[in-house]
């Protein structure tokens, strides 16, 4: 995200504008462009596809919403814009806030260590959510499972 601050003219509040931020507010799951438009169809049933992504967009331009793009997978929407990390199942690609900081510790350090000006950095965590782990272990007969799961995975059903 860029974080320059300028004076951007304010970005007006349209009924579908409010919904849209709303709705990605009202959902921790992070939603993609199609699940909040499926959601916000509830309030405004005859919204496009197309301002969906238009407004989903330029919110997450604005600073009022976050995009987040994860492991390749298609774009999600976040209502938190404060500086948080996530982690996906590898199994079923939900993906959920992980409530730590590293931040600029991180930053300085990478600075240290390469020379660069760093802007920014990117955290995915990747792993087995709490469903999927006891799917498996319900499902488990002495298949070997070795370990974690690497980033780079692809994403299992929708
Ligand atoms: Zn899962
Ligand atoms: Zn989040």
């Amino acid at each position: 995200m860029k974080k320059d601050g300028g004076e951007t003219p304010k970005l007006r509040m349209t009924r579908q504008r409010r919904a849209l931020l709303e709705t990605v507010e009202a959902h921790p799951t992070h939603p993609t462009a199609d699940e909040v438009y499926r959601l916000v169809r509830r309030r405004l049933p005859h919204i496009s596809l197309g301002t969906v992504y238009r407004n989903l967009e330029l919110l997450a331009e604005r600073g009022l919403l976050r995009k987040i793009e994860f492991g390749g997978g298609q774009m999600r929407f976040d209502g938190r814009t404060d500086q948080h990390y996530h982690v996906q199942c590898t199994k079923c690609g939900r993906l959920d806030d992980v409530a730590i900081t590293a931040g600029s510790r991180l930053e300085r350090s990478a600075e240290r260590a390469t020379g660069y000006e760093i802007q920014g950095h990117r955290v995915e965590f990747v792993g087995l959510c709490g469903q999927c782990r006891t799917a498996r272990s319900r499902g488990r007969k002495g298949r070997a499972s070795s370990g974690t799961k690497r980033a780079g995975t692809k994403r299992g059903c929708a």
